[in-house]
């Protein structure tokens, strides 16, 4: 009997729950990855995510020809071409792991109604979080609606049955070779144009390798060091996370083994890891939240609209606020693909809460622009900022761009890294250059602020006011 297993978000060829599940029950064993045309078309042609899955699906490819197999790819609409190639190639069950997203979820029903249609079977897995759907819930049998409850359920409930990897190599002999495997295209090949990746990041799972390496080394730091971003704080194994080119049952095994032993900074890391199953659970619970605020008196709010509006967003997102903190997030969004957490905050919050404009028109920026973006994690970040999600901040607080830059730029390295325009002010000044340094600023080509933070304070208490009369 022959399996085909298919490969999303999954890029890695180690600790892969449905390439084990199909290794240990077929003996002959495909492994297919489609560049899938309903969503690449869609993106533009220099879209940076689609040269770093080429290069993690070379990495893959060489794994899997290692183990005695190899990786077919393809260029075609999934749904017609994976039940084209399990028919063509005879298999009775395609392998794969669960996405929870909305599309995902409806491509794969379609795909599995097909395979049906031909008499075989699509058999599914949890992949890529520690506890998906259903499996943490409160003592009255619903999901978690505040964050701190859940982690303490998902620490409760979690052991080495969890956290431990599954051997693919065990049964590998089971891998097919097969002359459809033809290696990886390139950009070209594909009509997409040549794109810069950081080199940091590396190549698919042995990227993720010599970034886990490095983050180990200070994993203890981390509760102390991850606010600031001058500083290599945080793992930035988010992208290798989002194409499942790490394992998450490695990096949570590994964080709450030092967390027991200990290290306060493992414990505050394996935290963020449990956010990010927190928000993929309020994706499955609430799936309307991905278009709609999570709490719906907050779509009651008016956003600002309109050419002014219109020309603010653009200035958000080109990085020329005014504000320095703001100017240098979203131009390392833009020049890497990444942004710090705490700017991410940041960012959002002054698009919501300093502009008045719409948390949707930021989130799907973010979509388009992160190496990292993932539906649930930015969906849960955004309505956090903009205080309509699920335990999110509450809308009275509003971040004050210039003292963020302050406690978490304070000698404003970020800022001169990423605004070089500025290099030449103080720590003082360079938070607030045009109010602080005005005869400075002469001849600098750096806009003033866009809005005067008070007054827009002022507005988005007032334009809140609706949720509480709703609320
Ligand atoms: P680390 O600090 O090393 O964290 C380790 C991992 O934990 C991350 O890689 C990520 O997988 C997970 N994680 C950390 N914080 C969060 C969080 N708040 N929510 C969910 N998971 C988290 N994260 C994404 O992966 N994709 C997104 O599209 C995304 N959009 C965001 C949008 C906004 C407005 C905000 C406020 C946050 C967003 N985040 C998103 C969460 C967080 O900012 C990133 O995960 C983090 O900055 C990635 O860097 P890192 O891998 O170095 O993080």
């Amino acid at each position: 009997d022959r399996a085909l297993v298919w490969f999303r978000r999954d890029l890695r060829a180690d600790d892969h729950a449905a390439l084990h599940h199909a290794l240990k029950t077929a003996r002959e064993v495909f492994c297919v990855f489609i560049l899938d045309r309903d969503i690449l078309d869609a993106l533009p042609r220099t879209d940076r995510r689609v040269a770093f899955i080429l290069d993690a699906l070379r990495v893959l490819d060489d794994d899997l020809r290692r183990l005695g197999g190899g990786l077919i790819v393809r260029h075609a609409r999934a749904v017609d071409e994976l039940p084209r190639l399990a028919a063509e190639l005879g298999v009775q069950a395609v392998f794969l792991n669960h996405d929870d997203e909305p599309q995902a979820l409806a491509r794969d029903a379609r795909v599995a109604e097909q395979l049906r249609a031909q008499g075989a079977e699509l058999r599914s897995f949890k992949d890529h979080v520690i506890f998906e759907r259903s499996e943490v819930l409160t003592a009255a049998g619903g999901p978690y609606g505040v964050f701190t409850p859940y982690k303490n359920a998902w620490l409760r409930k979690v052991n080495d049955f969890y956290l431990r990897s599954y051997p693919v190599e065990r049964h590998a002999d089971a891998l097919a070779k097969t002359l459809l495997a033809q290696g990886v295209p390139e950009l070209a090949d594909i009509g997409f144009e040549p794109a810069t990746l950081s080199p940091h990041l590396g190549q698919g799972s042995r990227g993720a390798e010599t970034l886990l390496a490095d983050f180990l080394d200070r994993i203890d730091a981390y509760d102390r060091q991850r606010d600031f971003p001058a500083v290599k704080g945080p793992s930035y194994l988010s992208v290798h996370l989002r194409f499942g080119t790490v394992s998450i049952r490695r990096l949570a095994r590994l964080a709450h083994g030092r967390m027991v032993g200990g290290d306060h900074g493992a414990e505050v890391w394996l935290s963020e890891l449990i956010w990010r199953d927190f928000y993929h659970q309020v994706m499955h619970h609430h799936p309307h939240a991905m278009t709609a605020a999570f709490r719906p008196e907050y779509d009651a709010i008016t956003w600002e609209t309109g050419a002014h509006a219109d020309a603010l967003f653009q200035a958000w997102c080109e990085g020329r606020t005014g504000f320095p903190i703001v100017d240098a997030a979203m131009r390392q969004l833009n020049q890497t693909g990444y942004m710090h957490n705490r700017l991410r905050m940041v960012t959002a919050s002054f698009l919501t809460k300093d502009l008045g404009l719409d948390w949707r028109r930021g989130e799907a920026y973010f979509a388009q622009q992160l190496l990292d973006f993932d539906l649930a994690a930015n969906n849960g970040g955004w309505q956090w900022a903009s205080s309509s999600g699920c335990d999110a901040q509450p809308y009275f607080r509003i971040f004050n761009p210039t003292s963020q830059s302050e406690k978490f730029d304070a000698e404003g390295r970020f800022i001169r890294r990423y605004c070089p325009e500025l290099a030449g002010l103080d720590a003082k000044t360079i938070h607030d250059p045009w109010a602080r340094a005005p005869l400075a600023m002469q001849g600098v080509d750096y806009p003033r602020p866009v809005v005067d933070h008070a007054v827009a304070r002022e507005r988005t208490l007032a334009r809140y006011a609706v949720v509480k009369s709703r609320g």
